[in-house]
């Protein structure tokens, strides 16, 4: 499905299952002042302008991408896995909040409503093998 940062310059093809998840952890709350909205991609992404692209190494074991024109989040890369930016993609995909993480790293102001599984920093990291 196809994916673009707000002023164009990198253009993403990104294989998912429409499967969202919220992270609440710190580090995507200091980058965009509130919980990021991401789908894990099921193959790396197809990227056009990867020339535009930055990256940023915000643990030992992630990398966060961004444009380096409308500084748009496009992903965050843990080995081969990559969890895309939902808002990349266009109104009327049919994406689902399946699942909130760091859940206990989560600001005090706000909650979602959405009823969904939540996992723990520790829960999570020891899903993906992390740990
Ligand atoms: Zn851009
Ligand atoms: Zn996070």
């Amino acid at each position: 499905m196809k994916a673009q940062c707000l002023c164009g310059a990198v253009k993403l093809d990104v294989q998912h299952n429409n499967h969202v998840h919220a992270c609440h952890c710190g580090k995507c709350r200091t980058r965009s002042g509130g919980a990021a909205f991401a789908v894990t991609a099921s193959a790396p992404p197809q990227i056009e302008g990867e020339e535009h692209i930055r990256r940023y190494r915000s643990s030992e074991w992630a990398e966060r991408a961004f444009c380096q024109h409308c500084g748009s989040d496009l992903f965050v890369q843990v080995g081969n896995d990559y969890y895309v930016n939902a808002g990349l993609f266009a109104d009327g995909e049919d994406l689902v909040l399946g699942a909130q993480i760091f859940i206990d790293c989560k600001a005090p102001y706000y909650d979602l409503a959405n009823d969904t599984p939540k996992l723990t920093e520790q829960e999570f990291l020891a899903s993906i093998g992390a740990e």
